[in-house]
């Protein structure tokens, strides 16, 4: 079995310092996370930037530019920039963090009824982000909220807006995205192609059972304070502790997890100069 290939999605764009004190908000925090997430034996890290203000979600060119640039020179881990936008952020909202030209970028292939919202992604959307993402080579990673999307990934590779292998993220037990179920994960990890490497981001309570499974299944993991901020009921983590546990759990079912340059490897990514 492939290393496993641990991504840490430290931020998001809802937990506050009131939900849980341990959310990095400034680039300074969120670059602290990051280093203490690699030294735990996280190979990639996923994006998000906010207002250090009111801890809002940002969308400022110059708040992605400092994240970028402290992880890049600070870690080795894989950048994965987020081009979600939640409460209508525009196309160039979305798309103008591209030009940072990270390593990767989060492509959701699909809209989704959030409980009081819409997430939405249109197809010209979507097609233009990726557009974008190829003129920069960035590597997309599809995030999956729901099995039609899988097909609107496999529709972006062959019009050719995307490159394959794909590499995929099975968001799972969101309200309003697929339910966190074996029987899900087992049906959607069937329906991508064979060639493509897959992740999954269980949130909140089916955070441990989905990576426990993806990591039985061969497949990779997410984990990290925007898709769950418990380290048990009632105890808040902090995402170097999520990170830990991951590490803990695939050393007691015998998977070796993999450094960022092994994960670039596995995920057909440009090495970096040592
Ligand atoms: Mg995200």
């Amino acid at each position: 079995m492939d290393k496993l290939i641990i991504t840490v999605a430290v931020t998001g764009s809802l937990p506050t310092k009131r939900v849980t004190p341990h959310v990095p908000i400034t680039p300074e925090e969120i670059i602290r996370d990051g280093i203490a997430c690699e030294a735990a034996g996280a190979s990639m890290i996923h994006l998000h930037a906010r207002d250090p203000e009111d801890e809002s979600p940002a969308t400022d060119l110059a708040l992605f530019g400092a994240i970028c640039r402290g992880i890049q020179t600070k870690t080795r881990l894989i950048t994965q920039i987020s081009t979600g936008g939640r409460a209508g952020m525009a196309y160039e909202q979305r798309c103008e963090r591209l030009q940072l030209k990270p390593e990767m970028a989060s492509l959701t292939t699909g809209s989704v009824n959030f409980p009081n919202s819409v997430y939405e992604n249109s197809p010209g959307l979507i097609e233009a982000l990726a557009a974008d993402m190829q003129k920069y080579g960035i590597k997309p990673e599809m995030e999956i909220f729901d099995l039609s999307m899988i097909s609107n990934a496999t529709a972006l590779a062959e019009k050719g807006l995307v490159s394959t292998p794909l590499h995929f993220d099975f968001v799972m037990g969101l309200r309003g995205a697929i339910p966190a179920t074996v029987e899900n994960l087992v049906h959607m990890r069937r329906t991508i192609p064979s060639d493509a490497t897959w992740t999954v981001a269980g949130i909140g309570k089916a955070q441990l059972a989905m990576t426990t499974h993806a990591i039985l299944m061969g497949g990779h993991v997410r984990v990290g304070l925007e898709d769950n901020i418990y380290l048990r009921r009632g105890e808040l983590a902090t995402n170097a502790q999520l990170i830990e546990r991951v590490v803990k759990l695939s050393e007691i079912l015998g998977r070796e997890v993999a450094t960022p340059d092994e994960a670039r490897q596995l995920l057909h990514l440009p090495l970096l100069p040592v």
